[in-house]
């Protein structure tokens, strides 16, 4: 590795290209809507491979438009080692969130190719497609059928809200790509993104060096009582499905602050029907969302919680039913690539923690099919999916530079090196 020490990249090459690509789909507010596999997509994706050629890579594009701009190596047999992210965003997105991981990606070939520095493993950036979920359901589209959790057909035929589907969009924009959309010899994936949450800003450090994601599960819970008038029919004779509500929720919460600080729970919507003002709720339907980073502490959480629900629903005499609207397992990343960026963190003497994802990623999906792991920065106050969405140009440039090591890390083998 001593030939690449003290390689840097370039902090404003890198800030000056995100604020270029927000111009594209750049909304009043100061942000971005670019959505996946609109036109202002199509110009986005263009500019990268423009960038990504003008820095000696070959784009090609798979049949679910996912791009890939590969710098070669020595080795053309040896496995790629990848960075990786997105370009689509939210309506009412931001100029980082996925951007910056591609953009990362692209400036660390343009510093490769200032410095001469020669890789045994190719390296490629790579660009999927409808990451958000905001155009097509479901977020993270491209990388699933990349990594095999859906097939192409069912890619091809997701529709947005106005009838187009995904095919449709991929062929009027010009990235239906003649490339198989399948896994091929990845050495390494590396997926640098901002936090989207506020505990690297909050502690002040400028990287997060992501072990896993979070497990996620979905929660619909529905209590069933008799919906009669709110006069004449007295507290003593009703089966009341909001009554203790609160008190279960209040244990609920008590039950996961007791477990441990990486636990969480979200009781994010309450509806009850029929919903009038002088009528005893028939149901009421909570949301509810639980995660952790740990498998089995995630399934105690909901035995606890199902245990919370059924002695609510006792002490009321309502009936309980639970419906589980969505799960992801928990993830945890490569020990090799979180070691990769530890290193690299080190060598650059980032103040840095160990950090677990509380968002969806690309990475989950990639990590299926690739050693995996992903590198974060601070955001401004923790927002994100919002156009005052910021981040630090020196955080940015850090983080960039992180990603750099740990890609040379994986691409040059120590006894080549
Ligand atoms: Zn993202």
């Amino acid at each position: 590795m001593s030939k690449t020490d003290g390689i840097r990249i370039n902090g404003t090459r890198l800030w000056d290209s995100l604020m270029t690509m927000a111009k594209i789909g750049a909304t009043e507010a100061g942000g971005c809507n670019r959505q996946a596999l609109t036109d202002d997509d199509k110009d986005g994706r263009n500019l990268f491979k423009q960038w990504a050629e003008d820095a000696g890579c070959t784009v090609t594009v798979d049949a679910m438009g996912n791009m890939f701009a590969r710098r070669a190596g020595t080795d053309p047999s040896a496995a790629a080692v990848i960075a990786g992210s997105h370009l689509d965003t939210q309506p009412t997105g931001g100029k980082f969130d996925g951007v910056y991981g591609v953009l990362a990606g692209l400036e660390v070939v343009r510093t490769l190719e200032d410095n001469d520095v020669v890789t045994q493993h190719p390296v490629d950036i790579v660009v999927w497609t409808n990451e958000e979920g905001a155009r097509f359901s479901p977020a993270m589209i491209g990388s699933g059928v990349f990594a095999g959790a859906f097939d192409l057909e069912y890619g091809h035929s997701r529709e947005s809200k106005e009838g187009e589907t995904i095919a449709e969009e991929l062929a009027r924009i010009g990235y239906d790509g003649s490339r198989e959309c399948k896994s091929y010899p990845i050495k390494a994936a590396f997926e640098v993104h901002i936090e989207q949450g506020p505990i690297l800003e909050n502690n002040e450090n400028t990287i997060g060096i992501v072990t896993g994601v979070q497990g996620m599960k979905w929660l619909d819970v529905t209590f069933e009582g008799d919906p009669v008038h709110a006069g004449p029919t007295p507290m003593s004779m009703r089966r009341d499905p909001m009554r203790g509500i609160s008190a279960m929720m209040q244990a609920a919460y008590a039950m996961i602050v007791s477990i441990d600080d990486d636990a969480r729970l979200t009781f994010g919507d309450i509806k009850a029907l029929p919903g009038a003002r002088n009528t005893v709720p028939e149901t009421v339907t909570i949301a509810v969302d639980i995660r952790h980073p740990n498998e089995a502490t995630l399934g105690e959480i909901e035995r606890r919680l199902v245990s919370i629900i059924e002695e609510h629903s006792a002490a009321n005499n309502v009936l309980a039913t639970l419906r589980e609207e969505w799960y992801s397992p928990a993830l945890e990343f490569d020990q090799n690539c979180i070691a990769a960026v530890e290193a690299a963190t080190n060598e650059l003497g980032m103040p840095a923690q160990r950090i677990v994802s509380g968002a969806g990623h690309d990475s989950v999906y990639v990590a299926r099919v690739a050693p995996t792991s992903m590198i974060f920065v601070p955001c401004e106050g923790g927002i994100s999916h919002n156009e005052a969405e910021n981040a630090d140009a020196d955080d940015l440039e850090a983080g960039c530079n992180v990603l750099l090591g740990a890609l040379l890390n994986m691409a040059i083998e120590p006894d080549r090196g």
